[in-house]
């Protein structure tokens, strides 16, 4: 069979950009996909894949390229300011029900992000350096315009530029706040490994809303986490501050806290990537218009407490790409198909997140340490949290079930 080739502008070469152009490149597209950084991001921290996202990797046949690069996490432990595990949930490595706060398929970022690339680099046309502005479209076609003042014309252009997405800023009505707040806030970086950095992941509580996590990814490499309960416009205002006033917000906040921090702190000054954001979910009604569509974070966003970020990404591109590829002649069609199917799942996973659960993972006096660490210290000695794992008969995402994606095809 073949089909019309539409030429297609991605903006975005994150997770969902580049699984965009894998589905979309196979469905016989011409697609671009620029990126505003000069490079590709390959950085983060570890992420997880679960549930659909694990499907979602397999039905690419790249599952044995994720495996290969799986962070060894154990469990996770939540410890005293001594450094000594008062609870420690396991991973759920059974392969049955529901995975626990580890995934059985932990993975740094940037090695996800150089899977994807090396599997679509071939076929779509990356260009890097090159932000997507600004667009204007009627019935026809869609012109995008670029940073660097070029401009291109396309039947379509996805957004799959990120949480703070510009596109989506432009498609929706002026004004409008898609973001959904849960009072917290995250800031993560690496700092060099020591002999007793171990396999499990360590949490951390300090009074004040406060918690430090610390988990180590390979050999000379350790993760740092701190987040806080914090609702202020100087929190939600700090993210976009240069690089080191964020670091010396985050070292104030924690200064006095114990355990490892002043180590942490020290390392921040010297770690090759710092990330520092608010946790939001995006939610919103529209999800595109016209030739302009929006995907992954910038049309969904979960919030990594959801453990669906990368997932979602991964999953929501593949059910997009699948109905552009199903209906390349009939683009309000595929539109509306995504919106439909894709739906209730993003209802799912955000639904999932819930401030107040958090808020008490969180909580603001030592008194209230101790009681929720003793609670945890019981459930896990009556192994509680291991069978409600292996006995649940779903995980995340809930029984959504990915779609069957066409067949690849050639184009017309
Ligand atoms: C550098 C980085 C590090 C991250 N680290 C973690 C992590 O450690 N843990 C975690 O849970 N999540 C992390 N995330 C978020 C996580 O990747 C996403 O939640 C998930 O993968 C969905 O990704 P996405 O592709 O929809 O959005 P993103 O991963 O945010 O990718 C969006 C991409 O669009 C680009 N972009 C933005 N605006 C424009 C524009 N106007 N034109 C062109 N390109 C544009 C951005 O530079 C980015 O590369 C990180 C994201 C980034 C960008």
């Amino acid at each position: 069979m073949t089909i019309a080739s539409l030429r297609i502008l991605v903006a975005g070469a994150g997770i969902t950009g580049q699984a965009l152009a894998f589905w979309l490149t196979r469905g016989g597209h011409q697609v671009t996909v620029a990126e505003r950084f000069p490079a590709l991001r390959a950085t983060g921290a570890q992420v997880d894949l679960r549930g659909q996202g694990i499907e979602a990797v397999k039905r690419m046949g790249l599952l044995e390229a994720v495996r290969s690069k799986l962070v060894d996490e154990a469990g996770v432990a939540f410890i005293n300011s001594r450094g000594k595990a008062r609870a420690t949930i396991m991973a759920n490595t059974s392969g049955r029900g529901r995975q626990t706060l580890t995934s059985e398929y932990e993975i740094m970022r940037g090695d996800l992000v150089h899977i994807l690339n090396d599997v679509t680099k071939d076929d779509a046309e990356y260009v890097f350096g090159k932000g997507v502005d600004d667009f204007e479209q009627d019935p026809h076609r869609v012109v995008a315009r670029f940073s660097d003042g070029s401009s291109g014309e396309f039947d379509l252009l996805i957004g799959a530029d990120g949480q703070g997405s510009r596109i989506r800023r432009m498609l929706l009505p002026q004004g409008s706040d898609p973001y959904w707040r849960v009072g917290i806030h995250m800031a993560y970086w690496f700092v060099p490994r020591i002999a007793s950095d171990s396999i499990i992941r360590d949490t951390y509580m300090v009074a004040g809303g406060r918690q430090i996590m610390r988990r180590s990814h390979n050999a000379t490499e350790t993760q740092v986490y701190f987040v806080m309960r914090e609702e202020s416009e100087e929190a939600s205002a700090i993210h976009r501050a240069p690089v080191e006033r964020q670091q010396e917000f985050w070292a104030g906040r924690f200064r006095d806290s114990g355990w490892q921090t002043e180590r942490f702190i020290e390392g921040m000054k010297t770690s090759p990537f710092f990330y520092s954001q608010e946790i939001v979910q995006v939610r919103t009604d529209t999800w595109s218009k016209g030739r302009v569509v929006l995907a992954g974070d910038a049309a969904h966003c979960a919030s990594p407490y959801s453990g669906m970020g990368i997932s979602a990404g991964l999953v929501g591109a593949h059910v997009l790409a699948g109905e552009i590829n199903r209906h390349p002649g009939d683009l309000p069609t595929a539109l509306a198909n995504y919106d439909r199917v894709l739906r209730p799942f993003v209802n799912e996973i955000q639904g999932q997140v819930n401030p107040r659960l958090l808020r008490l993972g969180m909580p603001m006096t030592q008194r209230a340490i101790d009681v929720f660490q003793a609670t945890t210290a019981l459930a896990c000695f009556l192994h509680v949290p291991d069978l409600a794992a292996r006995l649940s008969k779903e995980d995340r995402g809930g029984n959504w079930q990915l779609p069957e994606n066409p067949a690849p095809t050639s184009a017309a």
